[in-house]
């Protein structure tokens, strides 16, 4: 591991090069993507860990590249962040998910609460709250079953953030703070968030059942959460043995590989169907 480790250090400017070659290549298939409608959705379950229960789904995006294959978010997101085509990209998230679940009330299936991922770009747009509101007026899903997750960058700018927050509440909608620990938020202000869940890293997760300090993290979060009568959710959860002590701890609320990987629309239609069946 030493060994790689230095010579990939010998080769770290090549490297930048390659990263900004692939950073521009990936700018430009990005732009046509959306025109060409590359882009798909998959849901996936988030489950009340005691009963078992489906509660809700997260919509995460898809880029199917005809030449190169499918692309990670964890690729193409930041560069859409960068370039800001994040902002058509994520309204078509947000309106495509919405469609999508009207479209399964519509079909019978049990209402459930959609969340979208809203980058800190999309955050700080003007307008947002009023694109919401017509987004959902046009497609004539009730506010209730939206939820946006945003992660603790928007507080940056606490002000703007908290009023936008606010108005976005005001409509009905639920806000989610993602990746809740890893980021800004101090204990001090936490409160006076108008949120409405705490979505708790997955790097807590991932090392709970192993690591004292990542147990005791989970902890507080839970606690903060309930002192502050806010809802939460772990993410990442991949075993028993995560979920048992996430259950000892007071956590109701769970996301993960071990419920279920994010599914295509399709295969989310036969998981509603096996999970709502009885
Ligand atoms: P995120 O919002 O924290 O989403 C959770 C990520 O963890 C997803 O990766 C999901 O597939 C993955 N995951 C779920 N359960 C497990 C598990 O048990 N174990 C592990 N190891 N991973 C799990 P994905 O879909 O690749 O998305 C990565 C990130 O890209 C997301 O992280 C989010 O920040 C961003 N992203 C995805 N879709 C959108 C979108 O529509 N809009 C925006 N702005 N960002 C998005
Ligand atoms: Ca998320
Ligand atoms: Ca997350
Ligand atoms: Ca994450």
């Amino acid at each position: 591991v030493k060994e790689q480790g230095r010579s990939g250090f010998k080769f770290f400017h090549l490297d930048m090069e390659q990263r900004s070659l692939e950073q521009i290549l990936l700018e430009n298939e990005l732009r046509k993507a959306i025109q060409q409608q590359q882009f798909t959705i998959e849901y996936q379950p988030k489950k009340d860990i005691s009963t078992g229960e489906l509660i809700g789904m997260e919509a995460l995006v898809r880029w199917e590249h005809p030449e190169l294959g499918r692309i990670s978010p964890d690729k193409f997101i930041p560069i859409a962040e960068e370039t800001g085509l994040i902002i058509p990209l994520g309204e078509w998230v947000l309106r495509q998910g919405c469609i999508q679940n009207k479209q399964w009330q519509d079909q019978g299936y049990p209402p459930l609460k959609l969340s979208v991922n809203l980058s800190v770009r999309q955050f700080t747009q003007p307008n947002l709250p009023e694109k919401i509101k017509e987004i959902l007026k046009e497609i004539g899903l009730e506010a209730k079953w939206l939820e946006l997750e945003v992660t603790e960058g928007i507080f940056m700018d606490l002000d703007h953030s908290v009023s936008t927050l606010q108005e976005i509440r005001n409509l009905g909608v639920h806000v989610s703070i993602d990746d809740f620990g890893t980021g800004y938020s101090s204990i001090s202000y936490i409160k006076h968030l108008p949120i409405d869940t705490l979505k708790i890293d997955a790097s807590f997760i991932r090392d709970i059942h192993i690591n004292e300090e990542s147990e005791a993290i989970v902890k507080l979060i839970i606690d903060i959460a309930q002192t502050l009568n806010l809802n939460v959710i772990a993410e990442g959860v991949e075993s028993q043995e995560q979920l048992l002590i996430l259950r000892e701890n007071g956590c109701l609320q769970g996301q993960g590989f071990l419920f279920s990987k994010p599914l295509s629309k399709n295969d989310f239609e036969g998981y509603l169907k096996q999970a709502t069946r009885n």
